[in-house]
């Protein structure tokens, strides 16, 4: 018989009940029982749920984040937060995740919280273990042993699921600059001890999660793999080593050979390497295969997987376990919940829930043959060929469209040096010149606008005027605190990748599919399905007005088509690469179409550009290439005189500098003020070639930045780059701060700016 299991369950809940509940708790208005009894009936729900495996997961809940639990599991909790050693436990854990507890928010005694960064290619963000050379391991495993207990009275089959010793270690930062991996030999006793523990409490198989196997490892980091699992080899439960989110590649000998009883696979990304690894693994093993996709939402094609696991099941037998390819915290958690999907594209889809049923329908399939479950298969395969075919999915204009770019398209008529020039007359902006990412804030009467308006309660006219009213006041205070090109302050989107998918065709809205990003935050990705195409203009309308109302330069403001693609479930029935050019021509025409309207700067936002990087980096030129190509595809069909800027809100692009050149955009603004102008290292060996803002305000915290703190870091910025290349700008857009913090700070900018300019002239600074 093949044995089903999964890596790992969604945690938030199909209504984001855990959201709400931490929410409550961190305010103080629920208590931490009720915060846990939340946190218990959401466990049980989930282990329920997932009742049609063999085996179900435990330990893979987490009240904020999964490492961070590990980081609790294996006492490594930052000096910082013990001096609060005597109050509640759980109150340590909140200030490390995010700087604060539920009672620490009335007396202001917030310490910094653990730094946060993203769950490898995902959009989930994990806390980053801290490690020096003092650090020391004490296992505290009560809260994984009570939720065993719990699972326990629920399914028969229970399966811990740790974080490995090797990832955990991998994924933190030393933070004394000493060696992350001296650490590992105290870290493995504890492991040791933890997996007794298992033992005792009635466990046979744990999963131990070592995702860093599909990444480059030096020579030291697989010697670390390797002596981590020959000292975990007496352990007396069964270990199924876990990797995830691509291929082993030059590691899958190292895995194949550790001594463990069994090894899972993301047999969606490497599929092509499974061959290779049955020939290598010992007979003794179990291979588990990851054929559902845990990080997309449609529905698996089950007898075209069934046409490849058949045989497979042949050379395994006893030995195929079957599972998604990673745990499901990246879907949301049922297609049931959704009530308002177009019919047709409902039935292309899988989440959580319906993924679990597909890897049962599969388990059957191979137990007792297709005729089964041929009833489930037939359907199957209708909705996955309804969706090859339907015309919704597919527009020959739009793939024609496609293949007609040429590189023409994305080339500037002049090159910077020659249109700068042109720009410089046309805007006779002063040196430093002043202006902001695009949102301002938005308060909860403009989301109220936005929300009547949705729900049919205001009228579109109605709706229209209150939005003007709001850009209108957003451009007088612009006016009035002095800033140099304004922009329109975004009150009418809700999000910035949302805001443009729903004026485009092939992009689909769930109402439910809620993902987590971190602790209580969750993003509902949209979904392209189909064809993307730009059919009416989505923004001019608003810049327009905008512009009507002053002399100076109105920004228009859009979300460029990498940003749109990274923050999507995007379709499997193509490369990334071709969806992306899709978005980039939509994109292009609404650039275009604003600058036939007389709009002379435009804004194309690539804030997620980083985050689809491939995890290996000799893959980084191919994504680079590509993105970069379609960033050029929208911007560049421009004239001169029209400015094109971009935005990227991170901090580390050292390593892609000269790719953000390629894209040639006249001006960029990035986030530096948190890093200190760190990053601007970056231009000792790059001479980026073109305008840049370096963020000077870290709009993440309420703080007010100084004239002189500003003053501070455009001088470091000017050490590196010649001034009148230089722009002051915040970091990122205002929409989560208030009038009150944006105006002094934007004053402050705005003065240090002048400042400058007065004291920092073209000859002074190379
Ligand atoms: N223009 C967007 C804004 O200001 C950019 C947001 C972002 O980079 N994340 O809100
Ligand atoms: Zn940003």
């Amino acid at each position: 018989m093949v044995t089903t299991h999964n890596l790992g369950f969604p945690r938030i809940g199909r209504n984001r009940e855990l959201k709400f509940a931490l929410e409550k708790y961190w305010k103080g208005d629920i208590s931490e029982q009720a915060l846990s009894d939340t946190a218990t009936d959401l466990r049980i729900q989930h282990w329920q749920d997932q009742s049609m495996l063999d085996w179900i997961p435990v330990g893979d809940f987490s009240l904020y984040d999964h490492v961070l639990d590990m980081s609790f599991m294996l006492g490594n909790i930052p000096e910082r937060v013990s001096s609060f050693s005597a109050s509640n436990p759980i109150d340590n854990y909140f200030r490390v995740a995010r700087g604060r507890s539920a009672h620490d928010a009335a007396v202001h005694s917030c310490v910094n919280a653990g730094e946060m960064t993203k769950w490898f290619d995902t959009n989930y963000h994990y806390i980053v273990p801290e490690f020096n050379r003092n650090t020391r391991f004490a296992l505290n495993a009560d809260h994984l042993l009570e939720q065993i207990q719990q699972a326990q009275k629920i399914h028969q089959q229970i399966k811990p699921v740790i974080l490995g010793p090797v990832t955990y270690l991998w994924l933190g930062k030393s933070k004394d600059g000493s060696d992350k991996l001296d650490r590992l030999d105290d870290l493995i006793g504890v492991y040791v001890q933890l997996l007794d523990l298992l033992k005792h409490a009635g466990i046979h198989w744990v999963q131990i999660d070592e995702p860093v196997l599909v990444m480059e490892l030096t020579q030291e980091w697989k010697y670390a793999v390797r002596k981590a699992y020959y000292q975990l080899q007496a352990t007396p439960v069964n270990l199924m080593l876990t990797t995830y989110f691509g291929q082993l590649q030059d590691n899958l000998q190292l895995a194949c050979e550790l001594p463990v009883q069994g090894l899972h696979l993301d047999a969606v990304t490497a599929r092509d390497e499974i061959d290779k690894v049955i020939d290598w693994l010992p007979g003794h093993k179990i291979l588990s295969l990851g054929i559902v996709n845990g990080r997309n939402i449609w529905k698996t094609d089950l007898t075209q997987t069934l046409n490849w696991l058949e045989p497979v099941h042949a050379r395994l037998q006893e030995r195929l376990w079957l599972a998604p390819s990673c745990s499901l915290l990246h879907v949301p958690v049922d297609l049931d919940s959704e009530q308002k999907l177009d019919a047709d594209i409902w039935s292309w889809l899988a989440f959580a829930t319906q993924k679990l049923n597909e890897i049962e329908v599969l388990a059957n399939a191979l137990d007792h043959g297709r005729e089964s479950v041929s009833g489930i298969l037939q359907e199957n395969s209708a909705s996955v060929s309804n969706r090859k075919q339907s015309k919704r999915v597919h527009y020959e204009n739009t793939k024609a469209r496609v293949r007609e770019i040429n590189e023409a398209m994305g080339m500037r008529q002049s090159s910077y040096d020659q249109r700068s020039v042109v720009q410089r007359k046309q805007f006779r902006l002063p040196l430093f010149p002043t202006t902001t990412i695009g949102s301002f804030p938005q308060t909860l009467e403009i989301r109220q606008k936005r929300r009547d308006f949705r729900a049919g309660k205001l009228l579109e006219t109605d709706y229209q005027k209150a939005m003007r009213k709001e850009i209108e006041f957003c451009v007088r205070e612009q006016e009035a605190l002095g800033l140099d090109v304004l922009v329109h302050g975004e009150p009418e989107r809700n999000d910035m990748v949302e805001y443009f998918g729903e004026q485009l065709a092939g992009f689909a809205f769930t109402q439910f599919g809620w993902v987590q990003s971190y602790g209580s935050r969750c993003v509902k990705p949209p979904i392209i399905y189909g064809d993307v195409s730009h059919s009416h203009v989505i923004t001019t309308e608003w810049i327009q007005y905008a512009q009507s109302l002053t002399r100076k330069p109105m920004k228009g403001m859009l979300t460029g088509p990498v940003t749109m693609l990274n923050w999507s479930f995007v379709r499997d029935d193509q490369s990334r690469a071709q969806t992306c050019m899709q978005l980039a021509l939509a994109i292009r025409d609404e650039v275009l179409a604003l600058e036939q309207v007389g709009i002379k700067i435009i804004q194309i936002d690539e804030a997620a550009m980083r985050e689809g990087l491939p995890l290996r980096k000799s893959q980084w030129n191919d994504y680079l290439d590509w993105a970069i190509r379609a960033f050029r595809i929208t911007a560049n069909g421009v004239k001169d005189e029209t400015q094109i800027h971009t935005h990227m809100c991170y901090s580390e692009f050292n390593d892609i500098m000269a790719a953000i050149a390629r894209m040639d955009a006249d001006v960029i603004t990035i986030e530096t003020s948190r890093s200190d102008m760190e990053l601007l290292d970056a231009f000792n060996q790059f001479r980026y070639p073109n305008e840049i803002g370096p963020g000077v305000y870290d709009i993440h915290s309420p703080n007010i930045p100084s004239v002189d703190s500003i003053i501070e870091l455009m001088e470091k910025a000017a050490q590196r780059i010649p001034v009148a290349r230089l722009w002051v700008n915040p970091d990122c857009g205002l929409k989560t701060r208030t009038w009150e913090e944006v105006k002094p700070a934007l004053h402050n900018m705005i003065a240090a700016s002048r400042h400058l300019a007065r004291n920092l002239s073209t000859g002074q600074i190379s």
